[in-house]
């Protein structure tokens, strides 16, 4: 196990991204490449796989934006109820490793833990229902909320007027490469990046953010 070293003592805010950070992207994954063409084909009357390519192109245009995000924009744009037919595969939202332990380590040692997340509220809640995460935080913001997802510029400085926080003390965690570019640019300190988002994908190769496996190689000891 590679351990990072940080000085927790120059640290007092985590800010944490939900999806393929703290939980394992295999449920948004598989609801988006396979259940929801499944269903969409059912209830479309539709091959498949003529729903999937279909489905896939449009989502890929959507990417990075806060629509790509938006249950309620896909619910209109699909005419089909995405929040519904989330929660009919709820069961394979998890945790990914180590993640309880290091949020209970972080609270011990009085580190502020904010949730910063891209989804929507309605799965949002569906994932809170199913995990209990925002008992283990001191705080949960949605960009939703903002209007502005995590990518864009604007966003780091209205998260600092619900969330302030000290750039320099401050530590984000995150998947996506696009957001913690956002981060550096904005100037927020320490920035680290997930080696494996999705566990039921392969690993990735990360040259630009330093990156971890698990949650393990860094919890304060
Ligand atoms: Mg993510």
């Amino acid at each position: 196990m590679a351990q990072i070293m940080f000085d927790w003592q120059n640290i007092d805010t985590v800010l944490l991204d939900m999806d393929g950070t703290l939980l394992d992207l295999h449920f948004d994954t598989f609801f988006w490449l396979e259940h929801l063409p499944l269903r969409y084909a059912q209830i479309h009357s539709m091959n498949v796989d003529e729903a999937r390519s279909w489905l896939h192109e449009r989502i890929i245009q959507q990417q990075g934006s806060l629509n790509w995000y938006c249950l309620d924009f896909w619910t209109d744009e699909l005419n089909i109820p995405v929040a519904e037919l989330k929660k009919e595969v709820a069961d394979k939202i998890a945790f990914r490793p180590h993640v309880k332990d290091f949020l209970a380590t972080l609270k011990q040692e009085g580190i502020r833990t904010v949730i910063v997340t891209n989804a929507h509220q309605d799965s949002l809640s569906l994932k809170i229902e199913k995990t209990g995460l925002n008992q283990l935080v001191d705080d949960v913001i949605c960009s939703h909320d903002f209007g502005l997802a995590k990518e864009t510029s604007g966003f780091w400085d209205k998260l600092q007027k619900v969330e302030p926080f000290n750039k320099e003390r401050t530590l984000l965690v995150d998947d996506s490469f696009a957001v913690l570019q956002s981060a550096r640019e904005y100037g927020i300190r320490y920035l680290l990046s997930i080696f494996q988002p999705d566990s039921q994908q392969p690993k990735r190769e990360i040259n630009d953010f330093t990156a971890i496996d698990h949650f393990n190689e860094i919890t304060p000891k």
